[in-house]
């Protein structure tokens, strides 16, 4: 088990754009296992991104407790989307924060897998969302960019 650190807001990282991966090198492997490490560590993560532990590569993973459990995307592109769909989101590297973000109901994504096979997944509701916040790392965008009503809650306020 490795930990990664987490790139938190404000530091210029997060809003870079990442870079595809040519070639699944060991080194993707062990980012891809300590990513998963990393989100399941801190509890609350349903998906975290490359660039949120520093590494601006293409790769992030989900697991919202479904059926698919963890899914791994190298390379991702969102080709198809439908329907919309706004409710609360957070991010490990935003703590604290939760805002109303808009996004599609239903999305297509490809992607490679670790072993470099490309694969289609559709995702509806929360997987949806979450695949789509994803990409969003790794083209430099956070959740608060998108908020519905321009407002920022912090999440004690929203829990209590
Ligand atoms: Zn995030």
């Amino acid at each position: 088990m490795a930990l990664r650190n987490l790139v938190i807001e404000g530091d210029p990282l997060l809003r870079k754009t990442s870079r595809p991966v040519d070639e699944i090198t060991p080194r993707i492997i062990k980012l891809l296992d300590d990513m998963a490490d990393t989100m399941y560590f801190e509890g609350r993560g349903i998906g975290i991104a490359a660039p949120q532990v520093g590494v601006l590569r293409r790769v992030f993973i989900v697991d919202v407790g479904d059926e698919h459990g963890l899914i791994e995307f190298i390379n991702p592109e969102i080709i198809e989307t439908s329907g919309s769909q706004t409710d609360n989101e957070g991010c490990l590297s935003v703590p604290g924060k939760t805002c109303e973000v808009e996004r599609p109901q239903h999305i297509k994504v490809k992607a490679l897998n670790r072993n470099g096979e490309e694969f289609e997944l559709e995702a509806d509701d929360l997987l949806a969302r979450c695949i789509c916040h994803e990409n969003d790392h790794l083209n430099g965008i956070l959740f608060i960019d998108k908020s519905v009503d321009g407002k920022i809650y912090n999440t004690a306020d929203v829990e209590d």
